[in-house]
């Protein structure tokens, strides 16, 4: 596999040495790919690949039918490697021809190419994650606080630091996202469905928003959103009465990782443990939202 590309490596020095000088920190990007099932059908993908100096961590990659990350089972194979989640990378990213192979234990063969080919608008606006009147105005925020970044939780791991806030809202009222982004990650778990989004900046970097215990998602993995798509609603009084919860709330978590897969959102004991992989969402809306009255 993806012997051609270790020949033109080999063959032309400078493509390595350009590739490295890119690439000495590891950085996430999102990237657009394709998979084959069964040598036929060719299907679109998006994802976030971590990209290292020599090695790169896939951690997610959807499309309509397939959600792969290393938790999911996933075991990827290239010419140097076949650890799970990781592969060596082979080909100088900058090159639109480059392509990297891979197949996963569900015999499914991924093309991850055109690692520039991303085509996903860069977010510079954010709004409330309900849909508020000013949608602009940290006033919004405050007035739907009811649980803050850090505070104890007995839940789960009994002390861990909450991840993020919780705001609250009407009985199955609907969440949008907090700017434009692609949606990476759904989970319909009964009492902690989430949906995650990854926002492009404008610096190359990568945000990501969480949002936990939402009924009817109305995403897919894969999908490009803006901030006026709906992407859930949170509980309504039936479902409250079922999960033991006492308010219609959304958990929204900022994050500027996700490479734990969403682990520090209920293991994180610290408050620097939490910080590796999480924001104070207060501190984010008071800096990029509008303290207008
Ligand atoms: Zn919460």
């Amino acid at each position: 596999m993806n012997e051609s590309l270790l020949i033109r490596l080999n063959k032309h020095p400078a493509i390595f040495i350009v590739f490295f000088c890119i690439c000495v920190n590891s950085s996430e990007r999102i990237v657009k790919s394709s998979y084959q099932l069964n040598g036929i059908e060719k299907r679109s993908m998006v994802g976030v690949i971590q990209m290292m100096q020599d090695s790169a961590v896939i951690l997610h990659l959807a499309g309509p039918d397939y959600h792969f990350s290393p938790l999911s089972g996933m075991t990827v194979f290239s010419s140097k490697t076949n650890s799970g989640g990781v592969f060596t990378r082979i080909g100088s990213f900058q090159d639109s021809c480059d392509k990297i192979k891979f197949v996963t234990n569900l015999g499914i063969e991924i093309t991850v190419e055109g690692m520039n080919a991303d085509t996903s608008s860069i977010s510079e606006k954010w709004y409330t994650s309900y849909n508020d009147t000013r949608r602009s105005s940290f006033k919004m925020i405050q007035n739907r606080l009811i649980s803050k970044f850090g505070d104890y939780r007995a839940s789960e791991k009994k002390g861990h630091k909450h991840a993020g806030v919780d705001l609250k809202g009407s009985s199955g009222e609907m969440v949008f996202p907090i700017s434009n982004g692609v949606v990476i990650s759904t989970s319909n778990d009964r009492f902690s469905s989430y949906v995650v989004v990854c926002h492009r900046l404008k610096n190359g970097e990568t945000l990501f928003s969480k949002y936990v215990h939402l009924k009817v998602i109305k995403v897919n993995a894969g999908d490009y959103i803006d901030h006026n798509s709906p992407i859930g609603r949170i509980f309504n009084q039936n479902d409250l009465k079922q999960s033991g919860y006492s308010h219609p709330h959304v958990h929204l978590e900022i994050r500027t990782s996700y490479d734990d897969k969403g682990a520090a959102s209920s293991y994180s004991m610290t408050m620097e443990a939490l910080k590796k992989y999480c924001i104070d969402p207060l501190l984010f809306f008071r800096d990029n939202l509008s303290s207008d009255e």
